[in-house]
């Protein structure tokens, strides 16, 4: 189906015999493919008497010699058409003795997710869904504040793609005003306190238009700038981002990077609560520590969080 796709990414017209031939397949059995196309990828095809078939809009598929060509990428990079999850993907990389680095992207997740097995809506070719493995052998230190870095190389990825208003909400979502447009989700395998692996998961929505899947706020980098993009063209800037920032972690730790982080920090000042399951701290955002915990002013006094299941919302007298 997917060699199919291929044949058709150009959005030019292609006729049943002509697209037959190349696969080796009957015109009945093209027809066939091209409904399970739509009904599966949600893609929608013109069929036109006498002239064929088209894809609505052409598509740019992910390529890693594109990848390359834009930005020099320190590591190697595997794409997937079709996968549960990029994340898990890793995780099963890992465990095969793949050797870090190495980066995952894939067209689409069939199970992407979010923090505490929440769901990332993850459509075919629209988005991107990408996960770079990392070995760590520094111990905590190298952990330290690493999702707050991840969300800053990000945000700087977007600003580049000329997404100005993209900002950071503690401890990792990148949002455009309230809205949504990239998720982090950090695994970790092995001792943090010796050797392990960490996956950076990050799903940025790049060229999706609508939805009814996602149940809060969220947007696009096509729904802000009014444009398409080219998501090669963001994995290699994403790639210079992650070069930058990583080494600087590497190098001098999360306190190097905390002032900047807090400088785009959108929700800086902010009256909210802080919610860890079924408890709720309310309070005023003053800012992070040098390793990246919350600090918030509780009935007047400063308080520090961290944790990897902590949530923040805002409050209605923000
Ligand atoms: P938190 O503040 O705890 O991070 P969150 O709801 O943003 O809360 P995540 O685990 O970061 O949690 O992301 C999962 C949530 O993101 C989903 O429950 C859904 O509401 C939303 N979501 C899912 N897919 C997308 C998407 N493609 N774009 C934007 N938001 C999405």
């Amino acid at each position: 189906m997917l060699t199919l796709l291929k044949l058709l990414k150009d959005g030019r017209f292609h006729s049943g015999q002509a697209l037959g031939t190349a696969l080796g397949i009957s015109r009945s059995a093209v027809w066939k493919q091209l409904q399970h196309l739509e009904a599966e990828l949600g893609l929608s095809v013109h069929k036109v008497r006498g002239r064929g078939y088209q894809l609505a809009k052409p598509l740019l598929l992910l390529d890693s010699a594109e990848i390359s060509a834009k930005e020099s990428c320190e590591w190697p990079i595997h794409i997937f058409d079709s996968i549960d999850s990029t994340n898990a993907e890793a995780l099963r990389a890992i465990e095969r003795g793949m050797g870090a680095p190495f980066m995952i992207l894939a067209e689409r997740q069939t199970a992407g997710r979010g923090r505490r097995g929440r769901k990332w809506v993850s459509p075919f070719a629209d988005n991107l869904y990408h996960s770079l493995v990392l070995r760590i052998d520094g111990g905590m230190r190298q952990i330290e504040g690493l999702s707050l870095v991840v969300g800053l190389a990000v945000m700087h990825a977007l600003h580049d793609m000329g997404i100005a208003g993209a900002g950071l909400k503690w401890p990792n979502d990148v949002l455009v005003g309230d809205k949504k447009i990239a998720g982090i989700l950090l695994e970790l395998v092995g001792d943090p306190a010796d050797v392990c692996h960490v996956v950076l998961g990050v799903g940025i929505n790049v060229n999706m238009r609508s939805t009814d899947e996602v149940d809060q706020q969220w947007t696009s980098m096509c729904l802000e700038a009014g444009r398409d993009f080219d998501r090669n063209e963001l994995v290699g800037r994403l790639a210079a981002k992650f070069q930058h920032y990583l080494r600087l972690h590497q190098v001098s730790g999360f306190s190097a990077i905390q002032e900047e982080w807090e400088r785009y920090h959108l929700w800086q000042g902010r009256n909210v609560s802080l919610i860890a399951g079924i408890n709720q701290v309310d309070g005023v955002v003053m800012g992070i520590d040098r390793q990246g915990a919350l600090r918030l002013k509780v009935d007047g006094v400063e308080k520090i969080f961290s944790g990897g299941e902590l949530s923040l919302r805002l409050r209605d007298d923000s």
